[in-house]
């Protein structure tokens, strides 16, 4: 257990740095067509990628979920996507 917790602490600390792309790339539009991109923020499973992992601030992280929303719907994403145990 103490050692579970040292862990999330180090992580704290010297984890990987975590700053919003968007933030750091204006010129990258937050795009539904932007299929790469929108996958980017897409687990494996084609859910989306919560803004703590991937370090996506507020502002973008909802401007994500919309366009992968929208992505979706129109089918450029799956909504889930099928593995194979
Ligand atoms: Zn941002």
């Amino acid at each position: 257990m103490a050692r579970r917790q040292m862990s999330k602490r180090r992580f704290h600390r010297f984890g990987k740095k975590r700053y919003c792309y968007f933030c750091d790339n204006p010129n990258v539009k937050i795009d539904y067509k932007n299929i790469e991109l929108m996958r980017k923020y897409m687990s494996d499973r084609g859910k989306i990628v919560a803004k703590r992992i991937s370090g996506t601030c507020n502002k973008h992280q909802r401007r994500i979920a919309k366009e992968i929303k929208r992505a979706r719907f129109i089918a450029l994403v799956p909504f889930t996507v099928q593995t194979y145990r």
